[in-house]
């Protein structure tokens, strides 16, 4: 989802650009259970929905009913139990022919069966209801377009609000198998929907009845429709490994619509992703956009709806078809699963024909970060509001740098191999953060553990100090984190270029370490060095490289050194390999990266012993010219 509309409306807001989560300070979740109640929501399986509602654009008000089709899951089912606002009051639920007992409170619905349905049974309710759909500030729902904009009904339910227009169960995990929609309107309206349209039916008293249907699993939240005096436009697309094209289908508005140019991108973007990522995954229906006033833009799937269009929402929404849609989320907490990789797709798509612009998008998310989330992780903590969700940018623009940083550390065949694999293994279900680790290393063989602690479980960014000297035909470099993280967490190798007093040009990657210096040979007088030119590495600060002209190779053989004893207790002796000509610097860091020592040990020694009682007890790290040990300082 892309939300703009506080931009012009919520004087709530600092730097974000989300509309409804920031006042909403008090509503919290739950990621272990996803909102609710685990247990009453995990009873049944939902298999099936056929939604039968009357709906107009001119009136905010919803009547007809809803068939759920589920399994019995776990154990036998006595009481169903599903979402709706009290706003909505229901008329009854139907089961078998006979009106159940129900109640209705607090937005929750408990119908009471007959009989218990045993484990492994397939049931129908039908929930019919109507009423005016609640306005809350700020919630969603289903909603009518205010006036002076042009005329629409619709729906925009977000994480949280389908129980706003629809009985729901409001949970991730569950997708409906799927879904038909039969919405009956004035003849002559238009009504958007889901994957395919079957047929039109045309009623008594100037009425029509549309009937979509989509044969995909579906998160309750990107059930949506929308019902305008829609100009229908139709494009064709053929995708990577189909043999006919897919119709892509566009409800605009009859003015203000958007550009027919901007429309004509929707294919290509489908293909590049489709390149990416696999095949667009429900190329068996369809693809468009319907316009509403949403404010925003939501990822509703197979028909994203649109509050405004551009290229980089085009291609937002459609890259959560494959991030969101087909594999969706499985808690909150993992939300940058959707958003990271949707906000990443809009830099990735420029890149293929603009790399400057490109990275003009990347260095704008970044400088927003560093200055709006310098703490705060990725991965949502229980019992976040849905401000923080939603944050703009700890949800989505720093998950899409930290999966800049994974391409960098992977290379692309790595990365978007691993990405298809993720795809293809998740596919019509849902993921967790560490669902998505796992398959990442089955498919790459590597380790990401640490990657992950740092940037999705942990916050900040690393800090680098770079400094270089040349030596003949070599580069000597060393890279120090200094951000205070423990050592070794922001464990990504580093790119610099080398440019050389002729001109030339030499792309270097450094390894990640600690204080470690790397030697590199070169041809050529090195004029300066560039860091991360590219912009891969999402750090605190732009970093310079400077040149140390006391940093020399043999120096460092020389500064091997063995530390005794350790543990130490109020003395720790330093013996150098070899004595030197040059003075050199001995400093204690705490695991903090803070210098808590500092001393010079004097030419021509092969020792040197430090007093440590001013320190307290803890783990060191005890750095002599580019050598660095642990010591452990214990009374
Ligand atoms: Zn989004």
């Amino acid at each position: 989802m892309l939300t703009v509309l506080m931009l012009f409306v919520s004087s709530c807001l600092t730097a974000q650009t989300e509309v409804y989560p920031h006042c909403q300070g008090a509503l919290t979740f739950s990621p272990s259970s996803g909102f609710r109640i685990s247990a009453v929501a995990d009873a049944y399986d939902i298999t099936h929905y056929a939604i039968h509602l009357e709906l107009y654009d001119t009136l905010l008000y919803t009547k007809g009913y809803v068939a759920i089709t589920a399994t019995v899951v776990q154990q036998p089912l006595d009481s169903f139990w599903f979402e709706l606002t009290t706003a909505l009051p229901i008329d009854s639920i139907r089961y078998n022919g006979q009106n159940l007992l129900f109640n209705h409170n607090n937005d929750e619905v408990v119908a009471f069966l007959p009989a218990a349905i045993g484990v492994g049974q397939m049931f129908s309710l039908l929930v019919y209801y109507q009423g005016v759909p609640p306005q809350q500030a700020n919630r969603r729902g289903m909603m009518l377009s205010n006036a002076g904009i042009h005329p629409a009904l619709f729906t925009h339910s977000s994480l949280f609000w389908a129980k706003n227009w629809l009985p729901v169960k409001q949970q991730l995990s569950d997708k409906i198998d799927s879904i038909d929609l039969h919405i009956t309107t004035q003849l002559g309206k238009k009504v958007a929907s889901h994957g395919i349209l079957v047929g039109i039916d045309t009623l008594a008293n100037q009425k029509a009845r549309w009937n979509w249907k989509s044969r995909f699993p579906i998160a309750y939240y990107l059930i949506a429709l929308s019902v305008s005096d829609y100009v229908v436009s139709n494009r064709q697309v053929l995708l990577p490994g189909r043999t006919s094209p897919m119709p892509i289908q566009d409800f605009s508005f009859p003015v203000n619509g958007p550009s027919t140019a901007l429309l004509d991108t929707t294919g290509r973007v489908l293909q590049e992703l489709s390149l990416f990522w696999g095949t667009y995954p429900f190329a068996a229906e369809k693809y468009g956009h319907a316009q509403t006033n949403m404010g925003g833009a939501m990822e509703h799937q197979t028909l994203s709806g649109m509050g405004f269009y551009n290229l980089g929402v085009i291609v937002h929404e459609a890259a959560h078809q494959w991030f969101g849609d087909y594999v969706t989320c499985a808690t909150p907490s993992d939300i940058w699963l959707n958003e990271g990789f949707a906000t990443y797709a809009e830099a990735l798509f420029v890149a293929q024909f603009d790399s400057t612009a490109a990275a003009n998008i990347r260095n704008g998310w970044q400088t927003s970060v560093r200055a709006s989330a310098a703490t705060g992780t990725v991965y949502v903590p229980a019992g976040a509001d849905f401000s923080r969700v939603l944050n703009t940018n700890l949800s989505y623009r720093k998950p899409a740098l930290v999966l800049h940083n994974l391409r960098w550390l992977l290379g692309d065949s790595l990365f978007f191999g691993g990405l298809q694999h993720y795809l293809s293994q998740r596919g019509f279900g849902n993921a967790t953060t560490e669902e998505f680790r796992v398959l990442m290393e089955q498919y790459t063989g590597i380790s990401l553990t640490t990657f992950i602690n740092a940037w999705i479980y942990g916050g900040g960014f690393p800090d680098y100090s770079i400094s270089w000297n040349q030596r003949g035909n070599e580069l000597l470099i060393s890279l120090f984190d200094r951000s205070g993280a423990a050592a070794g967490l922001f464990d990504l190798p580093y790119p610099i270029v080398v440019v050389y007093t002729d001109g030339r040009r030499e792309k270097i990657r450094l390894e990640p370490g600690f204080f470690q210096l790397q030697t590199f040979p070169i041809q050529g007088t090195i004029q300066n060095i560039l860091t991360d030119p590219e912009n891969w590495v999402l750090e605190s600060a732009f970093t310079t490289a400077i040149r140390d002209m006391n940093l020399a190779v043999d120096e460092v053989e020389k500064t091997h050194f063995v530390l005794y004893p350790n543990p130490a207790t109020n003395q720790v002796t330093l013996q150098f390999s070899a004595s030197t000509a040059f003075s050199r610097l001995i400093e204690v860091y705490n695991m903090q990266g803070k210098m808590q020592l500092q001393q010079e040990v004097e030419i021509g020694k092969t020792s040197h012993t430090l007093d440590i009682l001013t320190l307290p007890p803890g783990i060191y790290l005890l750095r002599s010219g580019n050598n660095t040990q642990r010591l452990v300082i214990q009374r």
